[in-house]
């Protein structure tokens, strides 16, 4: 099944059209002379990243010569040496700034119905969670299909038990489905704990039926015992219910050989196209360096890091200097601490008056659609002018209410946060799971999607005026 998406893929439904596209790439845009004098600077853009770009290439061996990139772990440090040494030698002044990181580490992890016709479960350790001890811990099954639900439960039932957490995503719904549900896996545990439970497991988010495992954080409440937390797979979680639902009472026997050890330093990546007129200005583009273990972390963020790593790399090959500074980060710990952006906005909070925009893009490589953002109307209105200028590459939508994990500490201080917006109808099938893999990634989606991060962020360093910036507020949560 998954092997059939990716040849389809591959032949490229998605990819169809880029010579046509590159052909018509000198389509002006309303009577902005901007955009007139713009359109070529947005042709080779496009030209260049889908004919000449080397996307496909980074994110190749970030997924498969490095593999998962976990904060903390081997990979994750051979991908801040590589990142930073591909782009010095793409020319570029590069900074390592330093991040301290958690550092946690999946064990050998199984889970299985006891009794005297034991039935294994596909389990993964939640991201953070403690472990078992080292014979397991072992609970009849109550089931509660999120957490409101078992907030109705009486505590009695949940005592001395484990909570399976059984609230499906839905499969439409994309991010809005994912948001919902996911509550379960990040806050499950302590709610879990707090009624007595002795471990927890949540049914794997994602909109796929393969009999995957879906991992994540898990966040434990202060002053809460902190009780082993694990996803299981979807089938296998229907399995429990439907067990339960039959008076069947099903116990499992769970362990988890994951620790975490002291945090240890790491990196943000960070490389400047310097600006010819106010280099003090910058224009951010952001993906997150790390990522979870099970997959090799390629729609989740790889192919974030080689559209901003060769969206830069795709200005510089072309000659394009703006006005204003273009900045590529490459942020460490988006997955489980958010470490990294926290060290960026604290790192620069002098700066962050004159960063004219944030994009980041965490949504992984499908086909290109737009953006979204945080500013208000005269500024949506405003990206709506710019998105009319990438007509070469594909009709770009502008929506409100972006802005991603990474950039969002940024917002306190007012800096305009843009979303790198993809047509999310796979994403959840794979993120976060073993299935993470570079098949999944069409490089004719990915090369166009570095074309329009560039020419997006080449337009806003290139404007004499900047997006309005939006009235300051406090984080969300990352995701
Ligand atoms: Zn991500």
């Amino acid at each position: 099944m998954v092997m059939m998406h990716s040849r389809m893929w591959r032949r490229g439904a998605w990819g169809a059209g880029l010579v046509a596209l590159v052909a018509a790439a000198s389509a002006p845009s309303g009577q902005d002379p901007f955009y007139n004098a713009e359109g070529d600077a947005i042709g080779r853009i496009v030209d260049a990243a889908t004919h000449h770009g080397q996307s496909w290439q980074i994110l190749s061996h970030l997924t498969e010569s490095i593999g998962p990139r976990l904060s903390g772990s081997a990979g994750a440090e051979a991908a801040v040496r590589w990142t930073a040494e591909r782009l010095r030698a793409d020319g570029f002044d590069v900074r390592l700034e330093p991040v301290l990181v958690p550092h946690w580490v999946r064990g050998e992890e199984t889970a299985e119905i006891a009794g005297a016709n034991p039935q294994r479960l596909l389990v993964t350790a939640l991201g953070g969670s403690v472990p078992t001890p080292d014979d397991g811990v072992t609970g009849e099954i109550v089931v509660a299909d999120g957490l409101a639900a078992l907030s109705a439960m009486d505590p009695a039932r949940v005592k001395g038990r484990i909570v399976l957490f059984n609230q499906a995503m839905a499969a439409e719904s994309a991010f809005q489905g994912y948001s919902k549900v996911v509550d379960q896996r990040t806050k499950g545990a302590s709610e879990a704990a707090r009624r007595g439970a002795v471990a927890s497991i949540v049914r794997s988010v994602g909109t796929l039926a393969a009999r995957l495992v879906h991992t994540g954080s898990v966040t434990y409440d202060e002053g809460v015992a902190r009780i082993p937390a694990a996803a299981i797979a979807s089938e296998d979680a229907d399995l429990l219910a439907g067990l339960a639902a039959r008076g069947a009472s099903p116990t499992v026997h769970l362990r988890l050989g994951c620790h975490t050890l002291p945090d240890v330093p790491s990196h943000n990546v960070v490389a400047d196209l310097r600006g010819r007129e106010r280099p003090d200005e910058v224009v951010l583009i952001g993906a997150h360096l790390d990522s979870w273990d099970l997959g090799r972390g390629a729609h989740d963020d790889g192919t974030g890091v080689a559209m901003v790593m060769d969206a830069l790399r795709t200005l510089k090959s072309i000659g394009l200097v703006p006005r204003r500074t273009i900045r590529a980060v490459l942020f460490m710990n988006e997955e489980n601490g958010l470490r990294g952006g926290k060290a960026y906005a604290e790192a620069h909070a002098s700066e962050l008056a004159r960063h004219v925009a944030a994009i980041e893009t965490d949504s992984g490589g499908f086909p290109f659609v737009g953006f979204t953002s945080n500013v208000d109307e005269p500024g949506l209105s405003m990206l709506r002018s710019l998105a009319s200028a990438l007509a070469p590459i594909g009709a770009a939508q502008i929506g409100p209410n972006g802005g991603g994990a990474d950039t969002s500490p940024m917002k306190p201080a007012g800096v305009p946060q843009i979303s790198f917006d993809v047509d999310r109808a796979h994403y959840f099938d794979w993120h976060h799971t073993p299935a993470d893999t570079l098949d999944k990634v069409d490089p004719a989606a990915l090369a166009r999607d570095t074309a329009a991060m560039a020419a997006m962020a080449y337009l806003l360093a290139e404007r004499a005026d900047t997006l309005p910036r939006p009235v300051p507020s406090p984080s969300p949560a990352p995701r």
